[in-house]
């Protein structure tokens, strides 16, 4: 019988998340996720560190959680502001959400060069920052967006359709909605099954948060 291997670890994530965890507040998270260098391919081409939006004071309505900053994100700092972000927004107004009220993040802050998906192991150097984030925003609800999402939520294994379908999950404790990132509501079209479902399931989720189109 071939002899049980421990798990992998590497140093640099546990290294991450212990800085990370010792964030006490949104403001000291951000100053330290802007100098990280643990993903040296990521720091070297990077322009900024997309650390994320959180509403000026109190509680987010909903976490929506994308999978890495790209191009436009990357040029201005900020996450959601390119053509996905665009439908966002516009899908989040039509729900009766606003963005200022929620906040955006993504599971890799730094964008991946030619917005390929990030590596195992990018994922796991930034994941420190991702979980802080939320024990510090308590978000009423969290969203998922895409794939890459809710597999740092779900695990590996993951089928998007399937893990929509699901319905509410339970992730530590709050409630987690998977749905499609806005690129594939995109990639399919305005009349494509992506961006009706993206729509309806923020309509749904509005509406479990006390908003109203
Ligand atoms: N796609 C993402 O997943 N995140 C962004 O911030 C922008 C595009």
């Amino acid at each position: 019988m071939a002899a049980l291997r421990p798990p992998r670890l590497d140093a640099a994530a546990d290294e991450m998340a212990r800085t990370a965890a010792a964030a006490p507040d949104w403001a000291t998270l951000a100053a330290t996720a802007r100098s990280c260098v643990a993903c040296p391919e990521l720091a070297a081409a990077r322009q900024h560190v997309v650390v994320g939006d959180a509403p000026p004071s109190g509680r987010p309505l909903v976490a929506f959680v994308g999978e890495a900053p790209g191009a436009t994100e990357d040029e201005t700092g900020r996450p959601f502001v390119g053509r996905s972000g665009a439908l966002l927004d516009q899908l989040l107004a039509e729900a009766g959400l606003a963005r200022e009220e929620c906040a955006v993040l993504n599971v890799v802050k730094c964008r991946p060069p030619g917005n390929r998906t990030p590596k195992a192991v990018e994922v796991a150097r930034c994941s420190g920052w991702l979980h802080r984030q939320i024990e510090l925003l308590d978000p009423a609800a969290i969203v998922a967006l895409g794939l890459s999402a809710a597999k740092w939520f779900l695990g590996p294994t993951t089928v998007l359709a399937r893990a929509r379908e699901h319905g509410v999950h339970l992730w530590n404790g709050r409630a987690l909605h998977v749905t499609y990132h806005p690129s594939a509501a995109i990639r399919f079209g305005p009349n494509g099954a992506p961006r009706a479902a993206l729509a309806a399931d923020l309509r749904q989720v509005a509406s479990l948060v006390g908003r109203r189109p």
